[in-house]
């Protein structure tokens, strides 16, 4: 069922999604290469708590991060571990969500380490630019398929699979809600967009194939089929009687 908010629980979700944005900010500036993942997702949990609020996806179907941290070919749900440090021209997406006065936000950013390709910076740039011209469909008149065809032509243009498996959604007191927000469809089909609609829009974009594997030893971990790299860029945005409203913003 989808759960169309009042001008009220919208600048409650706006409050989240700030406080998600400032955790985003904080995990942005520790990223460089010798940096572990669990390390990142200490000061995710640590800058989320300072603020009263709580880390979303910690103990999440029984995720045990605060974060998701998925580096070069994982795709998303990577979890943070002692392990697993950066180096100098990775690539990893950071996903994060935080609940604040019973809203949830939700965001994701992939980030370069040090120097890298200018291929992994081309992927990087198209994902973030399939969002944004999603997003331009997220307006009264429209419907989601207008939105997520933008996202999908965007990407295919350059290149890139576009991920089939995971897909955007609807969110508010629950991080996932009605509707999924695939990031390929076709024009003119689908929900229409209203006023108080507050989706989460995050495409994840492959360097090869969109085709995915999920590891079987953790379960979570998502990887390309063709071990290529893959980016992530996601905000959570409000439907209003003009411009999409992004949420998780500073
Ligand atoms: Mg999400």
């Amino acid at each position: 069922m989808i759960q169309i908010k009042s001008d009220e629980e919208v600048e409650k979700m706006a409050e989240a999604g700030r406080i998600t944005a400032l955790g985003m900010q904080a995990v942005a500036e520790a990223i460089r290469p010798g940096v572990s993942t669990w390390e990142l997702d200490r000061i995710a949990r640590r800058t989320l708590n300072k603020l009263k609020a709580r880390p979303a996806f910690l103990n999440y179907g029984g995720f045990p991060g605060s974060i998701c941290a998925s580096k070069n070919s994982v795709v998303v749900h990577g979890i943070p571990s002692r392990r697993n440090i950066l180096r100098e021209g990775d690539i990893i997406s950071i996903d994060i969500g935080a609940v604040y006065g019973g809203y949830v936000g939700d965001m994701a950013r992939t980030f370069p380490v040090g120097e890298v390709s200018e291929e992994a910076k081309r992927l990087i740039r198209v994902t973030e630019e399939a969002f944004w011209k999603g997003i331009e469909f997220a307006r009264v008149g429209f419907r989601l398929g207008d939105l997520s065809n933008a996202i999908q032509e965007h990407a295919e243009a350059a290149g890139f699979g576009v991920v089939r498996d995971y897909v955007g959604h609807g969110i508010g007191e629950e991080m996932h809600e009605d509707p999924a927000v695939p990031n390929y469809g076709t024009p003119g089909h689908g929900l229409r967009f209203e006023k108080g609609l507050v989706i989460a829009v995050e495409p994840m974009v492959n360097l090869g194939t969109w085709e995915v594997t999920t590891d079987d030893d953790d379960g979570w971990t998502v990887r390309t089929a063709d071990g290529k790299i893959s980016a992530h860029y996601e905000n959570t945005i409000a439907v209003t009687d003009g411009d999409p409203r992004i949420l998780t913003t500073i």
